[in-house]
């Protein structure tokens, strides 16, 4: 019996063992977006949906973030802390890769890309009442640069110092994601915004619809200098309609969306991510119109840093 009992106990842990070693490991992706009012955050929601329901064992997961500089730094930060999969700007993926700007003692060279998505345009928006017309009306008034550790500041930042502008010639600056400067400006604590983002952006139509807001235009000698030296900013037009209360197109300049990973992920689960974005592509237009304009032939455009080899893998493939 005794005997019996001991063999009926060394087989279940043999048994034990075969299943737990037959059955894969979960994968545990987090996804770095930016806040709630932007378009990184539904983007991300629709793509974690994606890989969990098209990739075996996946446990990716969307998070809510200071936006590209701070996801930058989450793609170099190890464990549970960082994020394998993150929402970024171009320019700041460029500047991360290489050292330069806001990474000069931090460069991540072991960053990768997946795939550019759309234009994230600078919309310097500002209340009607507030009179600004152009950024030098900026000058002693009240603004929202973006939350700390966004791109959208990194973009404010450059865009006045083209004019000639510091933030201490300002009356205020606030370091705010989009939901919160808009909320501000509505109930009348700040003048103006920077956003940088895909338009429609959410929190710009919500205050477009309970104010009268204007856009600024970003053009001009000042701008024309500022896309030399820094030529991720391409020209964009705002078409009318976008918000309310927009009866004219509005010149500015854009930078591009795009996907990045840890370059220590393996080829085949980037070849996986890949696969299955491409897949789902209906699902990830329909968070946001600006995941339309994800496609096949546009997603290398604009790539500022290598591509992850699984992505690469999956882009031959379709050749
Ligand atoms: N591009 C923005 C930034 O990094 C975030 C845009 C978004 O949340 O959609 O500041």
């Amino acid at each position: 019996m005794k005997r019996a009992l001991i063999v009926a106990f060394v087989l279940i842990a043999a048994l034990a063992v075969i299943v737990t070693g037959c059955t894969p490991q979960k994968q545990f992706l987090s996804i770095a977006t930016g806040g709630t009012g932007g378009v990184y955050f539904p983007l991300g929601g629709a793509l974690a949906k994606i890989l969990n329901e098209d990739i075996r064992n996946m446990e990716a997961s969307a998070r809510v973030t200071g936006a590209s500089v701070a996801n930058a730094n989450l793609l170099a930060t190890a464990g549970a802390e960082g994020v394998e999969i993150a929402f970024l700007q171009n320019d700041i993926a460029y500047y991360s890769f290489n050292g330069l700007e806001m990474f000069k003692d931090r460069k991540n060279d072991q960053i990768r890309g997946i795939a550019t998505l759309y234009p994230e345009v600078i919309q310097l928006i500002a209340t009607e009442a507030s009179g600004i017309k152009s950024v030098r009306d900026l000058v002693g008034k009240r603004l929202a640069v973006g939350a700390a550790g966004s791109g959208t500041e990194a973009n404010a930042r450059q865009v006045l110092g083209a004019f000639g502008i510091q933030y201490s010639q300002l009356a205020k600056v606030e370091y705010l994601p989009f939901g919160d400067a808009t909320a501000q400006i509505r109930d009348g604590h700040l003048d103006a915004a920077f956003v940088t983002a895909g338009t429609p952006t959410a929190a710009v139509t919500e205050l477009a619809n309970s104010i009268a807001i204007t856009l600024v235009s970003l053009t001009g000698p000042e701008i024309d200098a500022l896309r030399t030296t820094h030529p991720f900013y391409v020209k964009h037009t705002i078409p009318a309609g976008t918000y309310r209360g927009l009866a004219a197109p509005v010149e500015s300049v854009a930078v591009r969306a795009m996907i990045a990973v840890k370059g220590s992920l393996t080829e085949r689960q980037v070849y996986e991510i890949t696969k299955a974005l491409f897949k789902h592509l209906d699902d990830f237009g329909a968070a946001h119109v600006r995941g339309k304009d994800l496609s096949l032939a546009t997603a290398q455009q604009a790539m500022p840093i290598p591509l992850h080899p699984g992505a690469q893998k999956f882009y031959r493939e379709q050749r």
